[in-house]
C-alpha cells in the first residue's frame, strides 16, 4: 500500500469522487454519466459549454444537488448534504448578505463551520487582509465594488478549514486586469494551504493557467469528453500566457470543446 506520505497525492485516495453521476431537475437532463476524481492538492477545472452542466456538477459535489443516479464522494464517504467542515464554495448566485458587513460575512462561514465565537474575528480578518480587502473590513456590501465583493466572497471561502473548495466562474464580473490579479492571490493562497479545488470556468486560459488537470465537458446534456492533464510547472507566472506550450493547450482546449459546435450559440 502507498497511501501514506505522498504530499503530491500521487497513489494516494482521492480527494473527491464523481463516479457515474446522472444529475437531473425533474425531466431535464442536467449532466450525463460524469466520472472524473481530484487528488489532494490538486487543481482542476471544469470546462463546457453554456448548460452543459458545470454549476450542476459543482453543487452535486457540494452536497446541493443530490445525484439521480451515481455517486460524489469526499474522503470514500458518500456526499448526502453540504459538509461546510470540509467543503466552501463560491457559487455565482450565492450572494453576500446585504445587512452584513464584510468582516461578518466571512464569519459566518466559520459559524456554519462550529469555530468557536472568540476565534472567529480575528481569523476573519486575516482571511479578508489575504485577499487585499483589510482596510475595508467594516463595509456593507453597498459600499464595495463588485471586484471587491467577489474577492469578499473569496475570503469567506478561504476563511474555514475546510480542504476542499468548489469555485463556480467565480471571476466572471471582474476585468481582465483585476481577473489576473486576484487569480495570482488565490493560486498564492492555494499553494500555501494546499487546498483542493474544483474550479468551473468558461475561459480556456484561466483553466490552462491555473489547473492541474482539466476536464473538459460535452454539450448538453453533458458527459466528460476528455481530461487534460496541464503539463505547465508551479510557481506559475504571467508570463507563462507567452510560452508556445501554453497555446499549443489552449489550441487543443479550444478544438476539444468546439469540435461538435457548429451552428451552436
Ligand atoms: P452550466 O453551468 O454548464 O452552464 P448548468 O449546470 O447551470 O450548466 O445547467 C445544466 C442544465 O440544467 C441546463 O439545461 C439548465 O437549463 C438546467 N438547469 C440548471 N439549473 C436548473 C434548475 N434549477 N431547474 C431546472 N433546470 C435547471
Ligand atoms: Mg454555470
Amino acid at each position: 500500500m502507498e497511501r501514506v506520505g505522498s504530499r503530491a497525492g500521487a497513489g494516494t485516495s482521492p480527494a473527491l469522487r464523481v463516479d457515474d453521476v446522472t444529475l437531473m431537475y425533474g425531466d431535464v437532463v442536467a449532466a450525463h454519466d460524469i466520472s472524473f476524481d481530484v487528488r489532494p492538492g490538486e487543481f482542476v477545472s471544469l470546462i463546457g459549454p453554456s448548460g452543459c452542466g458545470k454549476s450542476s456538477v459543482l453543487r452535486a459535489i457540494g452536497g446541493l444537488l443530490p445525484a439521480t443516479v451515481g455517486q460524489v464522494s469526499v474522503s470514500d464517504t458518500p456526499v448526502t448534504g453540504p459538509r461546510p467542515a470540509e467543503i466552501s464554495f463560491v457559487f455565482q448566485d450565492l450572494a453576500l448578505y446585504p445587512w452584513r458587513s464584510a468582516l461578518r460575512n466571512v464569519e459566518i462561514a466559520l459559524q456554519f463551520a462550529g469555530t468557536p465565537r472568540r476565534q472567529r474575528r480575528a481569523r476573519a480578518m486575516d482571511a479578508l487582509a489575504r485577499v487585499g480587502l483589510g482596510d475595508v473590513a467594516d463595509r456593507f456590501p453597498h459600499q464595495l465594488s463588485g471586484g471587491m465583493r467577489q474577492r469578499v466572497a473569496i475570503a469567506r471561502a478561504l476563511v474555514s478549514d475546510a480542504k476542499i473548495l468548489l469555485l463556480d466562474e467565480p471571476f466572471a464580473a471582474l476585468d481582465e486586469q483585476s481577473r489576473l490579479n486576484i487569480g495570482a492571490q488565490l493560486i498564492a493562497i492555494l499553494e500555501e494551504e494546499r487546498k483542493t479545488v474544483v474550479f468551473v470556468t468558461h475561459s480556456l486560459s484561466e483553466a490552462a493557467y491555473l489547473s492541474d488537470r482539466i476536464v473538459v465537458m460535452s454539450p448538453r446534456p453533458g458527459g466528460v469528453r476528455d481530461v487534460i492533464d496541464v503539463p505547465l510547472e508551479r510557481p506559475r507566472h504571467a508570463s507563462l500566457m507567452r510560452d508556445p506550450i501554453f497555446h499549443e493547450l489552449t489550441d487543443r482546449l479550444s478544438a476539444l470543446l468546439y469540435a461538435d459546435s457548429q451552428g451552436v450559440t
